[in-house]
């Protein structure tokens, strides 16, 4: 045997021994990063601060796209300001159908118009659907000028999506759609937000979970859930976790539940997650809490971390605070006001 052959075969040998059993975990590279490129905080004087949420993902040798942000020139502003390029994608996920998640979009098909994106599946929704067209009830008796496609319908129906001629591919349920990187479909059940669909992107990494979210309207704690059956260790969750209008004990049993059941290493709070969650956070995960506002870039990998701001200080300094707080009261998230609103309105018919 030729030496050229035996360290082949011994190389091949050795891919089969580090097969892993059930779930593959990839490969954390040396420049694996999270960088947040929209948010309504954050200390980088480059960077532009509004309501919304967009992160560029760079792991497993991918560059993946989350969301992008609530307002298409400021998400571009970012985008340069960080010096990203949006043609080098291998993909983009909007999570979710909120205006403060995709109004990007339109600036990224502009540069990228061909990149693949996933969006959730969702009955005549703005990313486009489809239906059997057997879904409707037919009448034979009529004439076929009162009948819908004179009679003879296609055989699935296909509705139109705001971006016409984007490549979207719509996620149904929990998909993986590359080696290690799966793709959560959850539902929410929310006052406000009933239905509504949304996708997280949970990476399988040697040192466990890293679960990037939108805005978690189906619950926090059910997006972990989901991820803790692809690997029970969560290494990072990022991103919103929509607690912005939350009360105090809501709140304490979220933190707990990730701190204790979920066993939470890492947490890089952002966006729709609230000022006081934020800082219950901050109590619960010291050194553990990841500062991640806009421009933030966020290693990943064995040494994990921001690098800024790590278990010192405050969840927010006072800057942050002031325009985390003006751009928050523009959200209305969950139908609260409306729900207040109502709420005085019966309190004081009931007074008369
Ligand atoms: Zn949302
Ligand atoms: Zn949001």
């Amino acid at each position: 045997m030729t030496p050229c052959v035996k360290s082949f075969l011994a190389g091949a040998l050795a891919v089969v021994a580090l097969a892993p059993a059930v779930r593959i975990a990839v490969a954390a590279e040396p420049q694996s990063r999270i960088t947040i490129l929209y948010d309504a905080f954050g200390n980088d004087a480059s960077m532009k601060k509004d309501w919304g949420f967009s992160a560029l993902v760079e792991i497993a040798g991918k560059r993946i796209l989350f969301d992008t942000g609530d307002n298409r020139d400021i998400f571009a502003a970012n985008v340069k300001a960080k010096g990203v390029d949006l043609t080098k994608l291998d993909f983009v996920v909007v999570s979710h159908r909120h205006g403060d998640h995709m109004a990007g979009l339109s600036y990224v098909l502009s540069v990228n118009p061909n990149v693949k994106i996933y969006a959730p599946k969702e009955a005549f929704g703005i990313f486009g659907s489809s239906l059997p067209s057997s879904f409707y009830r037919k009448d034979g008796s009529l004439p076929s000028d009162m009948r819908y496609y004179d009679g003879t319908p296609p055989e699935v129906m296909q509705f139109g999506t705001a971006w016409q001629g984007a490549n979207f591919e719509l996620i149904d349920k929990t998909t993986e759609v590359a080696p290690g990187i799966t793709l959560i479909a959850l539902v929410s059940d929310a006052p406000g937000t009933k239905e509504l669909k949304e996708l997280s992107l949970a990476v399988n990494t040697p040192e466990g979970i890293v679960l990037v979210v939108g805005c978690s309207h189906p619950g926090i704690e059910k997006i972990v859930e989901a991820a803790a059956t692809i690997n029970p260790k969560i290494r990072l969750i990022a991103g919103g976790f929509h607690l912005v209008a939350a009360q105090d004990d809501a709140i304490a049993k979220i933190v707990a539940s990730l701190k204790n059941t979920f066993k939470v290493e890492n947490i890089a709070p952002g966006h729709c997650t609230g000022e006081p969650t934020f800082a219950a956070l901050k109590r619960a995960f010291g050194s553990s809490y990841v500062y991640a506002g806009v421009g933030t870039s966020l290693a990943l990998g064995p040494n994990m971390g921001g690098v800024e701001r790590r278990g010192e200080g405050p969840a927010l300094d006072e800057d942050d605070m002031t325009t985390y707080r003006k751009l928050a009261s523009r959200e209305d998230p969950f139908g609260v006001r409306a729900r207040r609103a109502q709420t005085r309105l019966a309190t004081s018919e009931s007074a008369k």
